[in-house]
């Protein structure tokens, strides 16, 4: 089962994730972990990857690409995979030509997401800056939002409201999913 999970920063795709990469058994895997783990890489390529994250800007496609076809190439992926925070542009989604079974968007307001990240501020992200968060949530309305109508185009997109309880919404995906 190849399975997308698209939302705003704060909308619980790591959470909803996890759980369900437990229970379909598949691996979970999310860009953003990537790129925060370049990011510590002491290089010229580590160093850029940071700058970028920090500012709360996107990878370039290309990089983004070549990362994911890389990682998605392993032996843990090749049952299937939950992916979170990929792809995010309408190039990355077009590029990405891998038999997606399901597309699920966790519906949640800016505000509700800009509460729920200021209440995490104690796990010290040092990409959640205030600055860096509400560039990535006006770079989800204008890149991201084009994913979501692509994919709802090709008649695999799930919207769920994402701000019901964690268990509320784990269900509920179950059902979109038809298991
Ligand atoms: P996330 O943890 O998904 O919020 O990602 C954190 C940061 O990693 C983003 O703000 C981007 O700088 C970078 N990133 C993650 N996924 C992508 C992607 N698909 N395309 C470009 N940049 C990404």
């Amino acid at each position: 089962m190849k399975i997308i999970l698209i939302g705003i920063q704060g909308s619980g795709k790591s959470t909803q994730g996890n759980l369900l990469s437990e229970k379909l058994h598949v691996s979970y895997l999310s860009t953003g972990h990537i790129f925060r783990l370049l990011a510590k890489e002491k290089s010229t390529h580590g160093r850029y990857i940071k700058e970028v994250m920090n500012a709360g800007y996107l990878i370039p496609d290309n990089k983004t690409l070549a990362i994911v076809e890389e990682y998605l190439g392993r032996l843990e992926y090749k049952e299937g995979y939950i992916l979170d925070g990929f792809p995010r542009t309408l190039t990355q989604a077009k590029a990405f030509k891998n038999g997606i079974d399901a597309v699920i968007y966790l519906k949640v307001s800016d505000e509700e997401a800009l509460k729920r990240l200021s209440y995490r501020n104690g796990e010290n992200r040092e990409d959640e800056t205030p600055s860096a968060i509400h560039k990535r949530i006006g770079l989800f309305h204008k890149l991201t939002k084009p994913v979501l109508d692509f994919y709802r185009a090709k008649g695999i997109l799930a919207e769920i409201d994402g701000e019901k309880s964690i268990q509320e919404i784990h269900k509920e995906i179950i059902k979109r999913i038809n298991l």
